[in-house]
């Protein structure tokens, strides 16, 4: 192995491999990834990987419109042989409270904006999409039906396998434990492989990026929070779509091999615990059987649980360090990272290539959170 490269990028997730792909298809393949277990071994393997162009904000709902646009194509785009399951059979957001339905009411003008096919139902419709639901309590919803969801492990190996192809080398199972600087600049990263030298590094490790970051100097302000998800053994085609709702905090969705694949937020403190709970069975499908009633007869076939990388609103962070210049850290994605993934690996990919782009990535400073300029989002778990 060669002792230094052009860019080291740390985490192999979904972030981290689009990344390389994006950069080696500019030029720059001297890279090696740094990933602690195997790729997708993070959040991006235990995620729901959903994908919505349903956003309050513009800039979501631009980002995850773009992204979506790749993943109707990864496979052609990356050059990958296999399917990445993009199934588009739609999203159906559902309001709980008059402030949630007044809300949705202004999410639509934003994504209408955008020329995003979402729209409008009342109860009735929503039944007509989804037969199952229980709409009791609910005021209506909003459907887009080009939102759907993914295979995230075809996607990531998608994005790798492109990258591999260009140059890009891979190194899986190797942690990385130190970063050295030189004069105000990263110089390296020690592993636990040895070290390597790199005047670029690219810290994509989710909620392990704060740790990361610290070794520099830098205090980036996420907090790790368990959320758990399961699946049912599989069954005839039930539904088409996403069910998701912000308000109780739920989403579920049917997988085209025929299992229902479901997750409700947490109420627990920041940690880094990776084990599933009794509690979230408990409370997941108590909900779950109440919204799909049908679901009550159906066995749950495992369940799991992942990180999500929360940063103060809710929207990443794309910052480089201060004292150690060419450091960068690419996290705080907050429950949504799978769905944007496209975009912003290209956003950081034309910024370290000096290449224009029509979003200013310094939006995704972490300044915002002293200047008060926050990212604020409207429609998120
Ligand atoms: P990761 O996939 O976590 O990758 C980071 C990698 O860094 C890991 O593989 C880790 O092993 C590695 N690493 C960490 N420290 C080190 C180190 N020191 N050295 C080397 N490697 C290191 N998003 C959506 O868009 N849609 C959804 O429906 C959705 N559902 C979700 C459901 C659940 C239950 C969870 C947990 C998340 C969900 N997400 C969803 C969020 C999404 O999974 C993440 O935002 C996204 O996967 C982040 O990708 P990443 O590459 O930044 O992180």
């Amino acid at each position: 192995m060669k002792k230094g490269y052009d860019v080291i990028i740390i985490g192999g997730g979904i972030i981290g491999c689009s990344i390389a792909f994006e950069l080696a298809k500019r030029g720059v393949t001297d890279i090696l990834l740094v990933e602690k277990g195997f790729l997708t071994s993070g959040a991006t393997g235990r995620c729901g990987a959903g994908i919505r162009q349903q956003w309050g904000s513009e800039l979501n709902a631009r980002i995850a419109m773009e992204s979506t646009h790749i993943f109707e194509n990864l496979e052609e785009y990356t050059g990958y042989s296999h399917s990445c399951g993009l199934h588009q059979g739609g999203y159906l957001l559902v309001a709980y409270t008059a402030k949630e339905w007044a809300q949705f009411q202004e999410n639509l003008k934003v994504q209408h904006k955008l020329g995003i096919d979402s729209y409008a139902v009342d109860l009735k419709q929503a039944k007509e999409i989804v037969p199952y639901l229980n709409t009791e309590g609910m005021y209506g919803a909003t459907f887009c039906q080009k939102d759907g969801h993914a295979d995230p492990f075809h996607c990531t190996q998608a994005y790798a396998q492109g990258a591999k192809r260009m140059g890009v080398e891979f190194l899986t199972y190797t942690e990385v434990t130190g970063l050295r600087t030189a004069g105000g600049r990263i110089a390296g990263v020690e592993t636990t492989k040895g070290y390597f030298e790199a005047q670029t590094v690219i810290n994509c490790a989710n909620v392990r990026a704060p740790g990361l970051a610290a070794m520099v100097g830098e205090d980036i302000p996420i907090i790790s929070e368990r959320h758990q998800a399961l699946v049912t053994e599989p069954v005839e085609p039930l539904m088409d779509c996403m069910v998701m709702s912000f308000h109780r905090s739920y989403y579920v969705q049917q997988t085209p091999h025929g299992s229902f694949v479901m997750g409700i937020g947490p109420q627990e403190e920041p940690s880094f615990n990776f084990k599933s709970s009794w509690q979230f069975l408990e409370k997941n499908c108590a909900v779950m059987c109440e919204v799909l009633p049908i679901l009550r007869k159906l066995n749950v076939v495992r369940q799991w649980a992942g990180q999500y990388d929360l940063s103060p609103d809710r929207n990443p962070i794309i910052d480089e360090a201060k004292q150690a210049r060419g450091f960068y850290s690419v996290c705080g994605f907050s429950g949504h990272g799978f769905m944007v993934a496209p975009r912003i690996a290209i956003l950081m990919a034309n910024h370290l290539t000096h290449q224009e782009d029509t979003m200013d990535i310094r939006m995704f400073s972490q300044e915002r959170y002293k200047t008060g300029k926050l990212l604020l989002e409207p429609a998120v778990v």
